[in-house]
């Protein structure tokens, strides 16, 4: 097996090693318990740390014995999951035994990894980025407010890692400098001052990084950002390099029609099990950090959803427009399933910009969509013809005389709303419903919350409606 093909093998060979009771992007706390119970005891050795603020514990899995010591944690920001899914999948990997056996005795012989997935399981829990107190983890590494950056920095104290990786994900509306391209992984390698300087522990973190982006361009060519490189003294990677560890910053984003981020996971594999490699083979050292510095800075020409050249009327005159929305994740807990919450960012000529999903409106008109002169009962379920003529209206919201506190969003693909003057507003920061009219003033499309529904075509998906 020749190192230059590593990554390629591990791309290609990833299926083998998923793990396959992770299926979705949500991991309970009581699921990575149950993963990290069943790990093989003569290979890994697990610890409890410590608790989070509710009491859930935070472990540590440590496996190697070489004397560089490197640390790697994810999910310090409890909804960001990318990372701690692509561990379990790695420790498959580490525990197989197949033709990578010269590759793993290469890590276990010349590495000791520690690995802390899901440094924030109350975050997780409630999928939001603090802790249970509202803590950023990523700010308290010097005040060390929370235990669960307690947690961390004791560990930190205990290994004094060479290398660390620190996992995160990135909000998907991360391009590739002004690219139209999706960063569906972004690196950085964390300055220790203002001034940005390089040292050598910098330096080393960027050679890691560019032996990983070299083998990742492979599959992801104009793909590979570089994350913002302000420097943030409350920052974990930030202080390690400060400390002395060569420290790398992964963020994942965005991917085509990829919402569970399952091609992430499958990156985070490869990246860090490249990563890992170029340091137990010290190949990293062929690397310059001028590979780093060519890396195009992650910048922000992306939307959801984006809406181009329509034709808006207003006080007789006609305006031509593209409009950016952004749908909001919102977790419903009884379910622990998404939806989604639209909101209007961008309004205006967005040339240059790019959506995950785009509707070219060609001179089409736009309006804000319709609420219904009729009352709807809320829990009535409409069928997809009642739907149809709704949409056909131009009505993107009924209205309705009351719906249960116990209801945050709508299953059926319509917005409901109690107010019996409601109006939809073209306006950033609004929720985005519109009726999009032909030049027959006859309904062509709706959009409701954001999902586009071509009527013509009678394609589309919208996913859940909302309250209003
Ligand atoms: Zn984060």
């Amino acid at each position: 097996m020749k190192d230059k093909n590593i990554h390629r093998l591990l791309f290609e060979n990833y299926a083998n090693y998923k793990e396959t009771s992770i299926k979705s992007k949500m991991i309970s706390h009581n699921l990575l318990k149950s993963l990290i119970e069943k790990l093989p005891d003569n290979l890994f050795t697990v610890t409890e740390l410590g608790k989070s603020v509710e009491q859930r514990s935070i472990f540590s899995i440590k496996v190697g014995s070489g004397k560089i010591n490197i640390l790697l944690w994810s999910q310090m920001h409890g909804n960001e999951t990318t990372a701690t899914m692509a561990l379990f999948d790695i420790f498959n990997f580490l525990s197989a035994d197949d033709s990578f056996n010269e590759f793993r005795k290469q890590i276990f012989s010349n590495l000791t990894l520690y690995f802390v997935p899901m440094l924030n399981p109350d975050g997780a829990e409630k999928h939001q980025r603090e802790n249970a107190i509202g803590i950023d983890l990523n700010r308290d590494a010097i005040s060390l407010t929370s235990p669960e950056a307690k947690v961390l920095k004791q560990l930190y104290e205990e290994t004094q890692p060479d290398f660390g990786f620190n996992l995160h994900d990135q909000a998907n509306k991360h391009t590739v400098g002004k690219s139209s391209n999706s960063a569906v992984i972004s690196f950085l390698a964390p300055p220790f001052n203002y001034e940005r300087e390089i040292n050598p522990v910098r330096e080393k973190t960027m050679q890691v990084i560019s032996s990983i982006t070299n083998a990742l361009s492979e599959f992801i060519p104009g793909h590979i950002g570089k994350y913002n490189d302000g420097y943030e003294p409350r920052a974990f990677g930030d202080n390690f390099v400060k400390w002395g560890t060569s420290s790398v910053l992964i963020e994942s984003g965005g991917w085509q029609d990829d919402a569970e981020k399952q091609f992430q996971r499958k990156l985070n594999f490869v990246a860090i099990l490249t990563g890992l490699d170029s340091i137990a083979t010290k190949s990293y050292e062929m690397h310059s950090i001028k590979e780093y510095q060519n890396i195009p800075e992650n910048e922000k020409f992306f939307f959801d959803v984006l809406l181009k050249n329509l034709i808006y009327k207003k006080n007789d005159m006609s305006f031509k427009i593209d409009i950016g929305i952004t749908l909001n994740e919102k977790l419903d807990i009884t379910t622990n399933t998404f939806y989604y919450v639209s909101e209007i960012e961008e309004i205006g000529d967005l040339t240059g910009y790019a959506g995950y999903l785009e509707f070219d409106g060609n001179e089409l008109f736009v309006e804000p969509g319709k609420a219904s002169k009729n009352s709807y009962l809320f829990d009535n379920l409409l069928t997809d013809n009642q739907l149809l003529n709704i949409y056909n209206k131009g009505i993107t919201n009924l209205k309705t005389d009351f719906i249960g506190p116990e209801f945050h969003y709508v299953k059926q693909p319509i917005n409901y709303t109690t107010n019996p003057s409601f109006a939809n507003e073209l306006k950033i920061g609004k929720p985005a419903n519109f009726g999009i009219r032909n030049a027959e003033n006859k309904i062509h499309s709706v959009v409701v919350n954001g999902f586009v529904f071509n009527l013509q075509k009678r394609n589309g998906i919208v996913k859940n409606g909302i309250i209003i």
